[in-house]
């Protein structure tokens, strides 16, 4: 059998043309613009990356966006009180506070300041707790799991009555989306590290969603034959590129992969190097040592790029996995796109909860 692949990528891009018609209406028939705000505390290159990307995507979505950003020794008492303005900003529906936040704040505390009505990230405790109670409902869900529901509601697969497998039950992914996955009756099994028979456990689920942080645990023989498989894990590994000649620093010993420039290879940290043909020795380009020069003129050499390679990988050994299912989310290009569609849906919601158009 041949997987069905679930592209989060195409789902995402229906949800925002969804969000985007309503934003229209929304302006046009009720004067109000949804709008989103990011608390960025610090210098985390990642975290800045992940703030400039929903920017982006809050202009496309034809929102309002702000982008508050303190110095990485912000007191606790400042990130608050940013928190509190925004709360009190009626331009803003939604705060995501982008985590981690620098380890000499209270993360926890910081979240909670948050207003109920501006948690799009859904992890306000009052949120969390509607979530885990039957015939409540949160105003907002935590969007990874939202998004792992949405794929497998827009690709067809059933969920009532269906046995749901879990794996890992952290507070941001595992247990909501167990949660989510019991409202809409699935019967649910939650694994994690205490668990025995992991494969065994897994093999029973019709639906599995994988969310451990492990690369490529899961595979074909974890797998019930036909099963729709949400791979949420999100792992970065070194990988070699069958094509590409390893090198040894010929200075620091250190291992790099050499190869001419490969547009279409994306996902290497690139480092610029020297390459002597004629020696057969490389170098990264900060470690070449004065001496070469001497080499480079009586011999010709060359500059290459130096990539050190890396490959993301999910939870789920896809190329096994692929074999068995009956669905299956790649990585990247499956879970990922959807956090952010999910974000830019719980701030439109509170947009329209803000404008009473919803409860
Ligand atoms: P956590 O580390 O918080 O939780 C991992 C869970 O997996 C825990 O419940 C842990 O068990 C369980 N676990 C870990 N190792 C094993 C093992 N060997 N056997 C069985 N269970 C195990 O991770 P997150 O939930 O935050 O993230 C999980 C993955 O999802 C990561 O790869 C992360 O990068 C990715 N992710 C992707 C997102 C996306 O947008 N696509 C968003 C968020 C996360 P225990 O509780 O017993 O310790």
């Amino acid at each position: 059998m041949t997987a069905k692949l679930i592209d989060g990528q195409a789902i995402a891009a229906q949800i925002y043309e969804e969000i985007e018609a309503e934003v229209a209406e929304l302006k046009e028939k009720h004067g109000i613009t949804p709008g989103l705000a990011t608390v960025l505390v610090g210098e985390n290159p990642a975290s800045q990356a992940y703030v400039r990307s929903k920017q982006r995507t809050c202009t496309q979505c034809g929102f309002h966006s702000v982008g508050e950003h303190l110095p990485a020794d912000a007191t606790q008492e400042e990130v608050e009180a940013l928190v509190e303005r925004l709360n009190a900003d009626d331009s803003i529906h939604g705060i995501l506070v982008q985590l981690p936040l620098p380890k000499h704040m209270d993360e926890e505390q910081v979240l909670r300041a948050v207003s109920l009505e501006k948690d799009v990230d859904g992890f306000h405790p009052v949120n969390i707790g509607r979530l885990a109670m039957k015939g409540r409902e949160p105003m907002f869900v935590p969007c990874t799991p939202a998004g792992c529901i949405e794929l497998l509601i827009r690709s067809g697969v059933e969920i009532e009555g269906q046995d749901a497998v879990i794996l890992g039950r952290s507070n941001i992914v595992g247990l909501p989306v167990s949660m989510l996955l019991l409202h809409r009756n699935a019967t649910i099994t939650i694994t994690h590290s205490r668990t025995r028979d992991l494969p065994g456990a897994c093999k029973q689920a019709d639906i599995l969603i994988a969310a451990v942080g492990r690369p490529e645990m899961v595979k074909a023989d974890w797998v019930k034959p036909g099963a729709a498989v949400i791979d949420v894990g999100i792992n970065r590994v070194w990988r070699d590129h069958p094509a590409d000649r390893e090198w040894t620093c010929a200075e620091t010993s250190e291992t790099f992969v050499a190869h001419r420039k490969d547009e279409s290879e994306k996902g290497g940290r690139r480092k610029m190097g020297v390459y002597c043909e004629t020696h057969d020795k490389a170098y990264l380009k900060d470690e070449v040592p004065e001496n070469i020069e001497d080499a480079d003129k009586a011999h010709p050499c060359e500059t290459v790029d130096l990539y050190r390679k890396y490959a993301l990988v999910g939870d789920v050994d896809f190329d096994e996995v692929k074999e068995v299912a009956g669905y299956l989310t790649p990585v990247p290009g499956g879970v990922g796109p959807m956090t952010i569609a999910m974000l830019m849906w719980n701030t439109l919601s509170g947009a329209k909860r803000a404008a009473g158009l919803i409860d």
